[in-house]
C-alpha cells in the first residue's frame, strides 16, 4: 500500500495528526494496535454502566480544544463541583470555591483543614496564575510541587489533607514531586475552566474526532513491528510505503529515540461499583484527608453525567493511592476501606477495574510547546511525552506533528 504520509498511534495526537493532514488534502494512514481509536482515552460499558481507565475529565479551558476547532459542545459536558470533600476520621468537609459552589462558603470558610492562612494564598494564588500566560507558567520547572507549596506558605495541614491526596490523583505520584509548572498549568486550567465528563465517557472526545475522518483511512488492530526508511510492516503482514513516517506512539518502544526528557512512566488504578446511595458526595470528588490505606480518591460520575449509570443506580469510582494495584480479589477490602473514609456502609457491586501501567510519562523537566523528536529521515515523533502530560500538550504535539509534513 502506499499513501503520503503514516501515523503510527490513534491517540489524541495522531488522530489530531490525521484532523490536519485531512484539512490539507494529504493522503496518509493513521494506524493503532487497539481495535478503537484514543489510546489512554479509553472507556468500556458494562451493564448500562460506563467506565473510563483511570479517573481522567476534561478540562474546558485547554486552549488546544478551541486551537484544534474541537466543539466541546457535542460532547454534551457536565461539571464536576468546583472543589472536594475532604473525609478525615470519616467525617467530611467540603473545601470548595465559594464564588462557583455558594452553598460550601461556610464549610469551606471554617474548614477544620485550611486556616485562614490557606484560604488567602489560595486566593493570592489564583490571582497570581490568573494573570500569567500559560507559556510562562512552565519557567517555573527546577522547583517540585511539595517544594512550590511549603514555600508559598501553605500549612503542612492544608498540603497534607487537601494538595497531596488532590494532585496525588492528577499527578499519579504520591510526593508531588511533578515539577511546580504542572501544578501551575493544573491549577490555572481548574481557575479557568471545569473538570468535566462527556455523555457516553471519555471515549467520546476520540471517537467524535475519529468521526471526521474517513474510515478507509483508519486501520485498527495493525500494530506496527518494523518501521525502514519510507516504509512500515506489521503484525498483520501489512506493508505501507510513505515519504513520512509520523510516531505518536506514546511512550512505547516506537518513540524510543524520540524520549531524551523521559524517566519511565506513572501507572494508575480505578476499580468501580455500583451503587444505591450518593454517600453524601454529590458532584464533588471525595479525598482521603488522612492518608491512610489505599484509597486515594473517590467520586460518584453519575452525579456528574447521569449516563456513567443505568437508571436507578449510581456508579462509584475508587483511585487508588498511586504504584498500588486494584484486582479482583481486593475489590471487597477496597469498598471496606470506602465505608470507612465516608463513615458509611456501602450496598456496592463490583464492576471492575482498571490497571493503567503508562498512564503518565515521568519527565524531568517540562516545557509548554513540545520538543518534535526527529530520530532518522522521514520520521518525527511527539506525544504528552514532549511537552508534559496532558491531552493539552498531546493535541498541540499532533498540530505540530503535522506541521512537519506541511512544512516540507
Ligand atoms: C488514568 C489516566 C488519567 C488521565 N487523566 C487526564 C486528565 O484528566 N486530563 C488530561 O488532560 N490528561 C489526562 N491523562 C493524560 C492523557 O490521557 C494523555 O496525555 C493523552 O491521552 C496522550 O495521548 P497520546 O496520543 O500522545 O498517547 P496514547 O494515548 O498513549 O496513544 C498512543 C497510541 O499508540 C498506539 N501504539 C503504540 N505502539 C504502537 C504500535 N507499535 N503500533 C500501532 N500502534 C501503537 C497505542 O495503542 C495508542 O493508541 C490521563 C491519562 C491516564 C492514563
Amino acid at each position: 500500500m502506499e499513501t503520503q504520509v503514516i501515523i503510527v498511534g490513534a491517540g489524541i495526537t495522531g488522530i489530531r495528526v490525521a484532523q490536519v493532514l485531512q484539512s490539507a488534502g494529504i493522503d496518509y494512514r493513521l494506524l493503532d494496535a487497539e481495535t478503537v481509536p484514543g489510546g489512554r482515552v479509553k472507556t468500556n460499558f458494562t451493564n448500562g454502566y460506563t467506565l473510563d481507565h483511570g479517573f481522567q475529565i476534561i478540562n474546558t479551558a485547554y486552549p488546544e480544544f478551541d486551537n484544534c476547532g474541537i466543539n466541546l459542545q457535542e460532547l454534551n459536558l457536565k461539571p464536576y463541583a468546583s472543589g472536594a470533600k475532604l473525609f478525615f476520621n470519616g467525617k467530611p468537609n467540603t473545601l470548595a470555591d465559594p464564588f462557583r459552589e455558594k452553598n460550601a462558603l461556610f464549610s469551606s470558610l471554617f474548614s477544620p483543614h485550611a486556616g485562614i492562612k490557606d484560604l488567602w494564598l489560595t486566593y493570592k494564588l489564583r490571582r497570581r496564575l490568573s494573570n500569567t500566560a500559560l507559556q510562562s507558567l512552565f519557567d517555573q520547572n527546577t522547583q517540585s510541587t511539595a517544594d512550590f507549596l511549603k514555600d508559598f506558605g501553605f500549612s503542612q495541614t492544608f498540603i497534607q489533607r487537601f494538595f497531596k491526596p488532590f494532585y496525588s490523583g492528577i499527578f499519579l505520584e504520591r510526593e508531588l514531586q511533578t515539577p511546580a509548572a504542572m501544578f501551575a498549568f493544573v491549577f490555572s486550567m481548574f481557575d479557568r475552566g471545569y473538570a468535566a465528563l462527556p455523555q457516553g465517557g471519555m471515549c467520546a472526545l476520540p471517537a467524535m474526532m475519529c468521526s471526521k475522518l474517513p474510515a478507509e483511512k483508519v486501520l485498527l488492530g495493525h500494530k506496527v513491528l518494523q518501521i525502514e526508511t519510507g516504509a512500515v510492516v506489521t503484525d498483520s503482514h501489512l506493508r505501507i510505503n510513505a515519504p513520512f513516517i509520523l510516531l505518536a506512539t506514546g511512550t512505547s518502544v516506537m518513540n524510543e529515540t524520540g524520549r531524551s526528557n523521559w524517566n519511565g512512566n506513572h501507572s494508575a488504578s480505578v476499580l468501580y461499583y455500583g451503587i444505591d446511595t450518593d454517600l453524601g458526595l454529590g458532584r464533588y470528588i471525595g479525598l482521603n484527608a488522612g492518608g491512610d490505606g489505599k484509597v486515594n480518591l473517590i467520586s460518584i460520575p453519575s452525579n456528574v453525567q447521569a449516563s456513567y449509570a443505568p437508571e436507578g443506580k449510581k456508579l462509584l469510582s475508587v483511585s487508588l493511592w498511586p504504584g498500588l494495584t486494584a484486582t479482583e480479589q481486593n475489590a471487597h477490602a477496597m469498598l471496606k476501606e470506602v465505608e470507612k473514609m465516608v463513615g458509611q456502609s456501602i450496598n456496592g457491586e463490583f464492576l471492575g477495574c482498571f490497571n493503567i501501567p503508562a498512564a503518565l510519562p515521568k519527565l524531568d523537566m517540562l516545557q509548554y510547546e513540545p520538543q518534535i523528536g526527529h530520530p532518522a529521515e522521514g520520521i518525527w515523533c511527539g506525544g504528552d511525552f514532549s511537552a508534559y502530560p496532558s491531552l493539552n500538550a498531546a493535541l498541540r504535539a499532533g498540530t505540530l506533528l503535522a506541521e512537519r509534513v506541511l512544512q516540507s
